[in-house]
């Protein structure tokens, strides 16, 4: 896997591209006139680990949360602004980290322009946003249908209006909910252009299937070596989406945070509880954010060579179960009902 190089642009004090590690982001849910609700939601997101918050600007007005957010908040904010480009003036005016516009739905070339203009003044990095649902007419006019090619074509034209402007801290995403078309308009932009590439699948669904379809998609890029900073976006709890990226990214060796488990599907051999056990460890343990690898298993078939294997394993048998540490037994005959703390214990000592 051989990462493509692309231009560093800095966002707050996050750098995107140029070999930098891949940046995790997602997006407020809250209504941004609800100030404490978002910053409470924001400060859950930089818990868990996302380093760039993106926030939805509907009207000039909620731009007056901005100047809180960055106070609060200790994330680079990006403003994302559709249809009314005043709003994306109004955001840089009251100090936004970066902005998100969709070209698209501005679906202005002055408009653009001004933005562009002040982006420049104001030194504020821009995510050109192209969107398959959104593209321009006068695009869409030379395809019998919205594609990957209409998306990519929309995509270079404005990084290089943009680059004629004179601004180039810029970075592209161009999403399709559709996973194969994304996949080919990224991979076709990145034969083109060397700018920074923001990757996700959109409107890729509730949290279960969501999860999958990102995977699928963002995994194919990021395995291609595209992507320097990504948003797994999910209908449900943006916390979920930023540990969704973090097991992407992790899966794929590229970013290391928080607990790798592995455990095995149950069977009939089980004779432990072993789903609750599993489901009750993960959820404690979301915000961990030392890297390890945790092996929980049902039987003595594959739990002790699992278990070993592991930075800390715990196989259950008849009754009890057993703990290993760095490849040793460091316990044996743990009564099940206290297996879960015990382990919790063990990784304590391990990364304290
Ligand atoms: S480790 Fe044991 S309980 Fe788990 S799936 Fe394998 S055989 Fe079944």
């Amino acid at each position: 896997m051989e990462r493509r190089i692309t231009r560093k642009i800095v966002i707050g004090n996050v750098a995107v591209g140029g070999g930098s590690p891949i940046v995790v982001q997602s997006m407020l849910k809250t209504d941004p006139y609800n100030i404490k609700e978002t910053i409470d939601q924001a400060k859950e997101l930089k818990r868990a680990g996302c380093e760039l918050i993106r926030i939805a600007l509907p009207q000039e007005d909620t731009c007056k949360i901005i100047p809180i957010l960055r106070k609060e908040v200790d994330v680079p904010i990006i403003g994302d602004i559709h249809f009314n480009h005043k709003i994306a003036l109004k955001a840089m005016d009251m100090g936004i980290d970066a902005i998100r516009i969709n070209p698209g739905t501005i679906n202005n070339l002055r408009k653009v322009r001004e933005v562009v203009n002040l982006a420049k003044e104001t030194s504020t990095p821009i995510r050109i946003g192209i969107n398959i649902g959104s593209l321009e007419k006068k695009i869409l006019k030379r395809y019998i249908k919205p594609n990957a090619d209409a998306m990519v074509e929309s995509a270079i034209y404005y990084t290089k209006y943009f680059e004629d402007l004179g601004w180039q801290e810029i970075k592209v995403s161009l999403k399709a909910s559709d996973i194969l078309q994304t996949v080919e308009a990224y991979r076709k932009f990145s034969e083109k252009s060397d700018y920074p590439l923001h990757v996700g699948i959109t409107e890729a669904g509730p949290v279960f299937s969501g999860v999958i379809k990102s995977a699928i998609g963002i995994g194919i890029l990021l395995y291609d070596g595209i992507g320097d900073t990504l948003r797994v976006s999910l209908t449900g709890n943006p916390v979920l989406e930023v540990l969704a990226a973090y097991h992407i990214l992790r899966g794929l060796n590229l970013r290391k945070r928080g607990i790798n488990i592995i455990s095995c599907p149950t069977c009939g051999r089980c004779t432990t509880k072993l789903v609750d056990i599993v489901n009750a460890f993960e959820k404690e343990m979301d915000y961990f954010t030392d890297s390890i690898n945790v092996a929980i298993m049902g039987c003595e078939v594959n739990g002790p060579g699992e278990a070993k294997e592991a930075d800390i394993g715990i196989a259950f048998g008849a009754g009890k179960a057993v703990l290993f540490s760095k490849g040793r037994v460091v316990k044996t005959g743990i009564p099940k009902e206290l297996a879960l703390d015990v382990l919790k214990e063990e990784i304590h000592n391990l990364t304290s």
